[in-house]
């Protein structure tokens, strides 16, 4: 299947080779293993620094590699290829909801601090939004921030969160007003410290990654540690959401791609009744259909994607293009499984892995139905 080119130029599609042979020898072996152990080695980070594939869009003054969303586009698509939802994830989030926020709203000695390790993998991130009581209605998050001498004491869970064992520094969503809400939030980046506790979660899908809960009690956080202005952390919550769903479409069109080529092969090669399965009208028809759904997707990413490079704010076609991808990858997914047949409900066949990981992108990051209430607003419904 070609891809269409716009918007990458010939260094972009260099750097798709490179990160491509990247993934495909250092961690596409070890998907099987790592899905099993339900973890991925931290040394994974330091791999990905050593690429120059943790700061692609970040300036090099913090050791990133002065690039732009383009070519974090790129990394994004090309981590399917890892052929482990959960690994992408725990690198996606590092490198896409945890250090943005730092980028953008940090301060020149939090950059430091945080954001040059970070770019090393010497240090990892993770972003804490969710909490038992409060996901898609993230306003309503109750994690309490209390003023005292020289900074805050904070109080409170974080659930669901990617990188939540891990983590050396966790960027956090906390109130800071006793009434909370939009203009009650602030955002603090808390060090892994005494009164900082994780405890791992067991998943459907995205086994290597570990996901936690998080408890925090009277855990101090210094007044250097605020990022950005105080009560305005929802400005925060809300400048990185265009990219960070953005990101999991690229992601999505990435595995889309990958699946179908895979699962096309498997056609040609497996017979029954004295053909190849790819000989029988009904499978054959499946493929036509998948492959139009996996171009549908990368159309609609793209021009979404061309046009936040444009800096328009494309909330309308970010949203479409979370919404459209995420089911749709889910669905040929489950497809490409039944292709398989029994086979592809066994746990050595990499598409039993891919239909559980694929069931989280109508979930994560602005379920489906958040995205449905925001093009309703945006449509003037
Ligand atoms: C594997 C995994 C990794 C994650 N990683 C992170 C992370 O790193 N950091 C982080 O902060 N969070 C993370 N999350 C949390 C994720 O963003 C939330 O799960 C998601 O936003 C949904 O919130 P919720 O689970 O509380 O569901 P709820 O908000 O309780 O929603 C439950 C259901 O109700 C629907 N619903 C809610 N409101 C409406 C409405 N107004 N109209 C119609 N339907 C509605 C939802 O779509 C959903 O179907 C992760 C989650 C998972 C599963």
């Amino acid at each position: 299947m070609s891809i269409p080119t716009p918007p990458f130029t010939d260094e972009h599609e260099e750097l798709r080779a490179s990160a491509r042979g990247f993934i495909e020898r250092e961690l596409a072996p070890h998907a099987q293993r790592w899905e099993e152990e339900q973890w991925f080695p931290d040394e994974v980070f330091g791999k990905m620094a050593a690429q120059g594939l943790l700061g692609l869009k970040y300036p090099e003054e913090y050791g990133g590699q002065g690039g732009d969303y383009l070519h974090e586009a790129v990394l994004a698509e090309e981590l399917a290829r890892a052929g482990s939802g959960g690994t992408a994830a725990g690198i996606g989030a590092h490198i896409n909801i945890a250090t943005p926020p730092i980028w953008k709203f940090g301060t020149e000695e939090q950059k430091q601090r945080y954001l040059a390790p970070a770019i090393r993998g010497e240090r990892i991130g993770a972003l804490g939004i969710t909490e038992p009581g409060a996901g898609s209605d993230v306003a309503a998050i109750s994690t309490r921030a209390e003023r005292v001498d020289g900074g805050w004491v904070l109080n409170g869970e974080k659930t669901y969160i990617t990188n939540g064992v891990r983590a050396h520094f966790i960027v956090t969503a906390v109130k800071t007003t006793r009434e909370g809400g939009h203009h009650g939030i602030s955002f603090m980046i808390v060090d892994r410290r005494e009164g900082v506790s994780s405890s791992a979660l067991h998943k459907l899908g995205w086994h290597a990654s570990d996901t936690a809960t998080i408890s925090f009690q009277d855990v101090f956080v210094g007044e250097e540690n605020l990022l950005g202005p105080l009560n305005e952390g929802f400005k925060l919550i809300m400048a990185n959401f265009q990219w960070e769903r953005l990101v999991m479409a690229l992601g999505s069109v990435g595995a889309m791609a990958l699946a179908w080529e895979r699962t096309a092969e498997f056609a040609r090669q497996r017979s029954a009744f004295g053909r190849p399965l790819s000989g029988h009208q009904a499978i054959r028809h499946e493929l036509a259909d998948l492959a139009t759904s996996v171009y549908t997707c990368r159309c609609v990413t793209y021009d979404a994607l061309r046009r936040f490079i444009a800096g328009e704010e494309p909330l309308k076609e970010v949203t479409m293009a979370k919404l459209l991808t995420q089911r749709a990858c889910f669905e040929l997914m489950d497809a490409c499984l039944q292709i398989h047949g029994g086979a592809g409900y066994m746990r050595e066949y990499w598409v039993e892995r891919a239909a559980r990981d694929a069931r989280l992108g109508p979930i994560g990051g602005g379920s489906d139905e958040i995205m449905r209430e925001i093009l309703g607003r945006v449509l003037g419904l």
